[in-house]
């Protein structure tokens, strides 16, 4: 089965009891058994739902995987992830990644004694030093965020496979439409369905993916144990989403190319940063692992001020200012004051974050009059 017909149809069949098309939202904490444990497979909702199903082996469609594990967020799937750790043992992680996993990391895990190291995954040298006698886990996220920088998820895996360790790769940014991390030798994928595979920034959700039989086992043990578990109208919002997958993000990544071009050639706009462009340093690897270049793109501008970044992003009409992204509608956001205020101004600067960069969403509507919009926001300046 191709992408898009699996979105539609992997894992979804007509309910058996009045034949609806549409997965039924299963609410329900409890089922009823027919004798003591004499059930249809469902006993009690944290450990299994119907609605969640379809969604976990839909998932697990889409990564070219086994089995798909579903949370109550990305963070939450995320968690199940390092709980496979002990204390003693370390993680090897991209040093340009999602600030809640960064937080997740050093301010929860690191006080049960797992320990998180930062490298830049561009140097396989330097990867391959950071890994101890310690390290389990490789955990990769590509394109980073907020500086679209690509990882070469096949090196790196392999580097893991090498060393006898676990990887894992956080999908969020590019999505299974566009990239499949097993194929490229992960063990685990992660997903923030919050993101592109909800679609349309209604619904908080997270997935783990994997092809192995043990993991799969434990993910469903803390699935359970812990109870970081998704609602049942939770899981079909992001069913109903997927089924937009494809059309959505080959959309979005159109929008993004027209918009990243635009932006290079327009006056006050410093540095664009797009793995679309030929000269972007991971252009030749994102066109080995990736469909399109994703639909985000960030830029900074010449005059590098704090406040002229705020006064665009102040005078967007339809970039709506907000954190997230992969929705149906665009969004603009500020690095520097929302999602990397945390990080030190000359950490920052050193990757590249300067104060006047700014990240855009890019949505589905009309590019048009997307451009548009940020022309006469730069026009303000
Ligand atoms: C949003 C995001 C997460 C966290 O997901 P939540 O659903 O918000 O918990 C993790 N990784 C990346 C890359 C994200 O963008």
């Amino acid at each position: 089965m191709k992408f898009g017909t699996k979105t539609i149809h992997a894992g979804v069949h007509p309910d058996p009891v009045t034949g609806a098309v549409m997965t039924p939202i299963y609410q329900t904490s409890t089922y009823a058994q027919s004798a003591p444990g004499d059930h249809k497979g469902y006993e009690y909702a944290r450990t299994q739902n119907p609605t969640r199903t379809v969604l976990e082996n839909n998932l697990a469609a889409l990564e070219n995987g086994k089995h798909g594990i579903c949370f109550g967020s990305g963070l939450a799937a995320m968690d199940a992830v390092l709980k496979l750790l002990n204390p003693g043992d370390e993680v090897v992680s991209t040093n340009d990644l999602y600030g809640g996993s960064y937080r997740l990391m050093t301010k929860v895990y690191e006080r049960y004694g797992i320990k998180s190291t930062f490298v830049d995954f561009n140097d396989l040298d330097a990867v391959r030093a950071a890994i101890s006698d310690q390290t389990r886990l490789l955990w990769v996220e590509t394109p980073t965020n907020p500086m679209l920088n690509i990882v070469d998820i096949e090196a790196v895996c392999g580097i893991a496979r090498e060393k006898g360790i676990l990887s894992c790769v956080d999908n969020t940014f590019a999505s299974p439409y566009l990239q499949n991390p097993l194929d490229l030798g992960a063990d685990i994928v992660l997903h923030s369905a919050t993101k592109y595979l909800g679609g349309h920034s209604d619904v908080v959700l997270g997935a783990l993916v994997t092809g192995s039989d043990e993991l799969a086992e434990q993910f469903h043990f803390f699935q359970n144990a812990v109870g970081a578990v998704p609602g049942p109208q939770d899981c079909f919002l992001v069913l109903r989403g997927i089924k937009t997958l494809h059309l959505r993000v080959e959309r979005a990544c159109h929008n993004a190319a027209q918009i990243a071009e635009v932006l290079k050639g327009t006056e006050k706009v410093g540095h664009v940063y797009y793995p679309g462009f030929s000269d972007h340093p991971g252009h030749e690897i994102a066109k080995k692992q990736m469909r399109y270049f994703g639909g985000m793109v960030s830029f900074d501008l010449k005059d590098d001020r704090f406040d002229h970044a705020v006064k665009v992003l102040s005078n967007t009409k339809i970039f709506t200012l907000a954190e997230s992204l992969g929705g149906v509608e665009s969004l603009i956001g500020h690095p520097a004051s929302m999602t990397h205020a945390s990080i030190p101004r000359e950490e920052r600067l050193k990757v590249g974050l300067t104060d006047s960069l700014i990240r855009l969403s890019v949505g589905v509507e009309d590019v048009e009059d997307l451009i548009q919009d940020l022309k006469q926001a730069l026009a303000q300046l």
